[in-house]
C-alpha cells in the first residue's frame, strides 16, 4: 500500500515486470508539452521500453504557475512511477480543505481527507517541485526532452513547429500541450473569474501547515493558502496564496495598487496579513484565467489527448492535475492492452477514462460558481444549504471521495 492512496484504491498494473516489452513499432513516440502530462507519460512509456521524445516550447525546464494538491489518485499513478517518494519528501501532507464566510467567520467548507490517523490525504506541493520530480523521473528512465519546439499543428504523424523544421513522422503523437493546445479542437469556455497565485514563505502563524485554507465573501472574493512543502534546492517552507478575480480586472487590481489590496485583503482574513505583505510588487502575483470544456473524443488519426488539452476546468475541486497523471496511466495501460494496434489503444484510453472525466466535469461546472462567481444566491445556497447538508452522514465520506477524486473509478 503507498501512502496516501489506501489500497482500495485500484489502478491498473502496468507494465508486468517480467513480461516482454509490448510496444514493437520501432518509430518513436512524440509528446507536445513537458508538462505533468506529457512528463508522466513520456516516464511510463519509457519504462516499458519504448522509445519517447518530449518536446516543449520553453528554453530551460522551467515550470509555470504556483502551488497545486496532488489527490490520493494522482499521488497513486506518481507511485506508480517511481516518484512517489520524491514528491513525498518535497511535498506537504494536507488533511483538510477548510472555508470561511469572512462576514460572521461561519464554515462554508469543511472536507477531511480521512479519519483522524487514516491513510488518505492530499499532497500540496510546488509546480517546480512535481515538475523536477517527473522530469527526473522521465529522464532516468531514457526519455529525451527537445526544448524551444513549439508546436503549431500536425499532420500526417508528423508534428510542425514555429521557425523550426518539421519532425516525424512519429508512431504516433501524444498532445499534452495544456489548456492552450494548438492541436486540440476543443471549443472550451472561459469562465468569469480566475486567481491571482503566488508562492512565498510560510511565515509565522497561527495556520496549520496541514490544512488548505480559503476565506469568502459571498462567491465574489475568495482568497485562501495552500501549504505546498519546499521548492527544489531549498529547505524553506513554502505557501501557495490565491486571489480570486474576474477575469476581465487584472488590470484594474494592478492599477489599484498594493496598499488598496492589502488592506482589502487583510480586512477579509487578518491571518493572510503575513502571507499577502511578501508581495511587494505586482509581478509577484501571476493571474490565472480559467477556461472549461471536454472534447467528446480526446483522440483522431495518429493523434491522442491527455491532461488539460483533453478536458479543463477551474481548480477548485483541485482535480487537473490528478487528471492528466490519471490520462497518462490510462493511455500506458490501453497500450499494453491493445498490443501493438494504437487505434485500438486509444479508444480503450478514451473509454477507461470517460466516465470519471465527465463526472468530474460536472461537479467542477456545478461547483465552481458557489465559489467564484457574482450570484448572490449560490453563495446563500452554499451557506445555508449545501454546507448543513454536507455534515449529514453519508455526506463528508462522498465529499472525502470526491475530492480524493474516486468517487468513481479512475480508470473502468
Ligand atoms: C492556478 C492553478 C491552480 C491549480 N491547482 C490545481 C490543484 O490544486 N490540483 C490539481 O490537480 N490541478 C490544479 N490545477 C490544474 C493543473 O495544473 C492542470 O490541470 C495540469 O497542469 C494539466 O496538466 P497538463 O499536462 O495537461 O498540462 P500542463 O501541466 O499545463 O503542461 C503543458 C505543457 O505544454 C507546454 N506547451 C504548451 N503549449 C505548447 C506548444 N504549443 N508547443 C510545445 N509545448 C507547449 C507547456 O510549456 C507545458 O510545459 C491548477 C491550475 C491552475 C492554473
Amino acid at each position: 500500500m503507498f501512502p496516501g492512496a489506501p489500497a482500495d484504491m485500484v489502478l491498473p498494473a502496468f507494465p508486468p515486470s517480467d513480461s516482454p516489452t509490448f510496444m514493437t513499432q520501432k518509430n518513436h513516440i512524440a509528446i507536445a508539452g513537458a508538462g505533468i502530462g506529457g512528463l508522466a507519460a513520456a516516464t511510463a512509456l519509457a519504462q516499458a521500453g519504448e522509445r519517447v521524445v518530449i518536446y516543449d516550447q520553453f528554453d530551460q525546464p522551467r515550470p509555470v504557475g504556483s502551488g497545486l494538491v496532488i489527490q490520493p489518485v494522482g499521488l497513486n499513478v506518481l507511485h506508480q512511477l517511481g516518484a512517489g517518494a520524491a514528491a513525498l519528501g518535497m511535498g506537504t501532507r494536507i488533511h483538510r480543505m477548510l472555508g470561511h464566510e469572512a462576514r460572521g467567520g461561519h464554515r462554508v467548507l469543511d472536507v477531511h481527507y480521512d479519519r483522524p490517523g487514516g491513510a488518505r490525504f492530499g499532497l500540496g506541493i510546488h509546480r517546480a517541485a512535481l515538475f523536477q520530480i517527473l522530469l527526473d523521473a522521465a529522464i532516468r528512465a531514457g526519455a529525451e526532452l527537445v526544448t524551444g519546439h513549439r508546436v503549431t499543428g500536425q499532420q500526417n504523424r508528423r508534428l510542425s513547429f514555429a521557425g523550426r523544421p518539421d519532425a516525424g513522422p512519429f508512431r504516433m503523437i501524444i498532445d499534452a500541450s495544456g489548456a492552450a493546445s494548438p492541436l486540440s479542437q476543443m471549443r472550451a469556455r472561459s469562465l468569469g473569474y480566475g486567481a491571482l497565485w503566488a508562492t512565498v514563505d510560510w511565515p509565522q502563524t497561527d495556520l496549520p501547515r496541514d490544512e488548505l485554507r480559503q476565506i469568502y465573501r459571498r462567491a465574489s472574493h475568495m482568497l485562501g493558502v495552500l501549504p505546498v512543502g519546499t521548492l527544489p534546492g531549498s529547505p524553506a517552507q513554502k505557501a501557495a496564496i490565491f486571489w480570486s478575480l474576474p477575469a476581465s480586472s487584472y488590470q484594474d487590481w494592478c492599477e489599484g495598487g498594493l496598499a488598496q489590496w492589502h488592506s482589502q485583503a487583510t480586512t477579509l482574513w487578518p491571518d493572510y496579513a503575513a502571507f499577502a505583505q511578501q508581495i511587494t510588487a505586482p509581478e509577484q502575483m501571476t493571474m490565472a484565467r480559467y477556461s472549461h470544456g471536454t472534447l467528446r473524443r480526446p483522440w483522431g488519426d495518429g493523434v491522442v489527448h491527455i491532461g488539460d488539452s483533453a478536458h479543463r476546468a477551474s481548480p477548485q475541486l483541485g482535480q487537473g492535475a490528478n487528471m492528466a497523471l490519471l490520462d497518462a496511466w490510462a493511455l500506458v495501460v490501453a497500450l499494453q492492452e491493445a498490443r501493438g494496434d494504437d487505434g485500438r489503444a486509444m479508444q480503450i484510453y478514451a473509454s477507461a477514462r470517460r466516465w470519471h472525466v465527465r463526472v468530474y466535469q460536472a461537479m467542477s461546472w456545478a461547483f465552481t460558481p458557489q465559489y467564484q462567481s457574482d450570484s448572490r444566491v449560490l453563495p446563500l445556497l452554499r451557506d445555508r444549504l449545501f454546507f448543513p447538508m454536507s455534515l449529514v452522514p453519508p455526506m463528508p465520506a462522498i465529499l472525502s471521495r470526491l475530492v480524493c477524486g474516486d468517487l468513481l473509478p479512475p480508470s473502468a
